[in-house]
């Protein structure tokens, strides 16, 4: 206990948090261990991950197989450069990248993070159309109620309100935006959905390098679920006005809306992918680009005559070899059905809160569940409600959301489901 609370205040003192002041507004809980679908807090209590760790740790935490693979590189080699060199695990981990991505994505880039990997999508789609003798198409297209991550670029790709893109307007580049995709999951698309997004794309062909979005669901822009029609009336678009297709599954790959990628709600691709969070398992940071041979040979014929990118950190062979392991358990597994019965047990969880008066939406695909509230509420009191539960939760705004790993039990989902009705219950706005 004097142990935990020493922590805490050396944190307090030294460390910046996420989207925090200095320092954080709450005090952070110390974590000493985690193992399963279990984080083991310092003063003994023990909770039920909702959170995967912010979408990554898919098989839970401390699985066999994926400590192995870590454990077994680093006999081999923790690090090593990836400018002029190789290694085994890299080019396994990019041939399945391939082998499991939708349409003809080739070619892969490893890089540290989502955010870099969103740069380097929209840094390929610059150099393509420079390649191509186009150097006036060099905005991106994006739609509201974005996320891609925090970096400056890919901070100009975000929803400008949620972003905040009025603070840094000054160094953002000034992008397009078409309204929020609709309709939701489910409902079917009609001609007035995609109104608004063509005649961005007309108006704006000549200068529109590429669109970005996030195939199906929208992550920390507001957690929506929209149609897989939309999706592919956006790839029809993009073609008609030669505009290339930016997909970002940074947080919908790897199976988490149900199926492996959002594209493949659709069974469309993307010229280029962005992927990352999962991959790894949620054991090391590392994200990919992945991009079909047109866009390569276009981007390798630009001035520079390269892709004008390179990580320290590239290909990391710590994080391909867990990346690797990660990826091959998931598919070796039967992960469709267990993602389709926790999308089952969420749904019949979360449904006491549709009738509830502060509750504005409850929303469920694949294992993500959301429950969206009228009032925003306020953080201290609602992690005191999930403390009681045993549950560990960080919703945003007005958004209680989980996304559980995929090794989650129903007793899991319901103890989850049960602390998030809890909280729209008994928690006031204010
Ligand atoms: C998390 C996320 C990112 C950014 O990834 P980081 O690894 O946090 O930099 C980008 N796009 C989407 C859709 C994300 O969910």
């Amino acid at each position: 206990m004097v142990g935990a609370e020493d922590i805490v205040s050396r944190d307090r003192q030294a460390l910046w948090h996420p989207y925090s002041p200095m320092p954080a507004a709450i005090p952070p809980l110390e974590v000493v261990s985690a193992r399963g679908t279990r984080l083991q807090l310092a003063d003994g209590r023990e909770l039920v991950d909702g959170m995967s760790s912010w979408w990554a740790t898919i098989h839970g935490y401390r699985h066999p197989v994926l400590d192995e693979a870590v454990r077994g590189q680093l006999d081999q080699m923790a690090h090593v450069m990836f400018g002029g060199l190789t290694h085994r695990p890299a080019v396994e981990l990019a041939e399945l990248l391939v082998d499991i991505t939708p349409g003809d994505l080739a070619h892969v880039f490893l890089c540290d993070s989502g955010s870099v990997a969103v740069e380097v999508a929209m840094k390929m789609a610059l150099q393509y159309w420079l390649g191509r003798g186009r150097a006036e198409k060099h905005r991106l297209l994006a739609v509201r109620s974005g996320y891609h991550g925090d970096t400056l670029g890919a901070m100009g790709v975000c929803d400008p309100v949620t972003g905040m893109h009025h603070m840094f307007s000054a160094v953002l580049q000034q992008q397009l935006f078409a309204p929020t995709p609709t309709p939701r999951f489910g409902e079917r698309l009609t001609d007035e959905d995609t109104t608004s997004i063509a005649a961005l794309l007309a108006a704006h062909r000549g200068e529109v390098a590429a669109v970005i979005l996030e195939p199906v669901v929208q992550g920390a822009g507001g957690m929506r679920f929209y149609s897989p029609g939309y999706l592919a009336a956006v790839r029809s678009l993009c073609d008609e006005y030669e505009v290339l297709l930016i997909a970002d599954e940074i947080a919908t790959g790897f199976g988490r809306s149900g199926e492996l990628f959002g594209c493949d709600h659709a069974g469309i691709a993307p010229d280029i992918m962005c992927v990352g969070k999962a991959m790894t398992g949620g054991y090391l940071s590392m994200a990919a680009v992945l991009c079909r041979p047109d866009v390569a040979r276009w981007v390798s014929r630009a001035e520079a005559g390269a892709l004008m990118h390179g990580p320290t950190f590239m290909g990391n062979p710590l994080g391909c070899a867990v990346a690797l392991a990660s990826i091959r358990l998931l598919l070796e597994g039967p992960w469709q059905s267990r993602v389709s019965a926790m999308e089952a047990r969420l749904r019949q969880g979360l449904s006491p809160a549709a009738g509830l008066a502060n509750v504005a939406d409850v929303r469920v695909l694949g294992a993500i569940g959301v429950i969206e509230t009228v009032e925003p509420l306020p953080m201290a009191a609602m992690q005191e409600v999930f403390l009681e539960h045993g549950v560990w939760l960080r919703p945003f705004g007005r958004l209680l959301y989980t996304m559980p790993p995929y090794i989650s039990t129903e007793d899991d989902i319901d103890r989850i489901a049960g602390a998030m009705v809890g909280v729209a219950e008994r928690v006031n706005p204010g």
